[in-house]
């Protein structure tokens, strides 16, 4: 039936469409120094990129972020080509004041969702508004199988307002599977205690299935990252990883890919154009309007 009425066709042109414009998904890496942020845009992008592409050297050290940099690359993924650009921010809370350490952060998203609006509402209109709107904020929290700063939870709060987060252990591989466990547990329920929303938000909870698809995501939340530039061998395949007393860990940057899918990323900035860019939208017609 689907067939006679031609929604399958109609998908396939979506697809087509898709695979030739491509997919633009925005990435921004937040937190405290030191905790492997530069290390993880690379980790995904060497992971990604063909190895032989240059640009790469064998043991560069990556020196310390002093602004917030854009890198993007196009990547294929299933057939659909999609340009991802990874945002990296220099590292917080190694100043003596840290009081308005979100303020530069903060600032940046908000000239993006700037930068679409004038384009919006622009008379001669690009057919394709260029989106260099954040769309998913991944907020690093140290291994310390304690607890959260007060400024990681202080920041996610304001951050929650503007952008999707996503909390991921740093450095995973310096805490044991059960260490891990333990400490996502604590910060799950210490981000509810806080209020914080991450994603997937309880707005994605259209039915039963999504729920249940959504609360697999939840229960796995934090993810734990594990950066590294180096490869190793493991069983027959070369990998990227980082050597531990218990072994090589493969950079966890591979579970985040398979946990968070396509349609997941569809989702995600989804959330940033209805509800982040709305609200920031909705604030600034309110103040030219009054
Ligand atoms: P950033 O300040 O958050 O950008 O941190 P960097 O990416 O510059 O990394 C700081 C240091 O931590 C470097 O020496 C990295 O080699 C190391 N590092 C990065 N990722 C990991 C990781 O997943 N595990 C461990 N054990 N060390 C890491
Ligand atoms: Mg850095």
């Amino acid at each position: 039936l689907l067939g006679y009425i031609g929604i399958d066709t109609i998908i396939e042109q979506m697809r087509k469409k898709t695979m030739k414009t491509g997919f633009d998904f925005n990435i921004m890496v937040v937190g405290h120094s030191g905790l492997g942020k530069s290390t993880l845009v690379n980790t995904l992008f060497k992971s990604q990129v063909s190895r032989r592409s240059a640009g790469w050297a064998r043991d560069e050290k990556i020196p310390k972020t002093v602004e917030i940099k854009a890198v993007s690359h196009v990547i294929e993924e299933g057939g659909v080509k999609m340009k991802l650009t990874v945002v990296d921010t220099p590292g917080f809370g190694d100043q003596i004041n840290n009081d308005n350490c979100w303020e530069p952060i903060s600032k940046y998203i908000n000239e993006q969702y700037e930068k679409f609006l004038k384009e919006e509402v622009n008379i001669t209109r690009k057919k394709r508004i260029p989106d260099t709107r954040v769309h998913c904020c991944l907020y690093f929290i140290s291994p310390t199988g304690h607890s959260l700063r007060q400024l990681d939870t202080e920041f996610m709060k304001r951050l929650s307002h503007s952008v999707n987060i996503i909390p991921v252990i740093a450095k995973a591989d310096t805490l044991t599977i059960e260490e891990r466990q333990e400490f996502k547990q604590r910060v799950r329920k210490e981000l509810e205690m806080s209020g914080i929303e991450f994603y997937p938000q309880k707005e994605f909870d259209d039915d039963m299935e999504d729920k249940s698809d959504n609360d697999k995501i939840r229960e796995a939340m934090p993810f734990a990252v594990v950066g590294s530039d180096k490869e190793y061998q493991v069983n027959g395949k070369r990998v990227l990883g980082r050597k531990t007393a218990w072994g090589i860990v493969e950079g966890e940057s591979n579970a985040l890919h398979e946990r968070v899918s396509l349609s997941h990323l569809q989702d995600l900035k989804e959330v940033t154009h209805n509800i982040h860019y709305e609200t920031y939208r909705a604030k600034r017609l309110n103040e030219n309007g009054g």
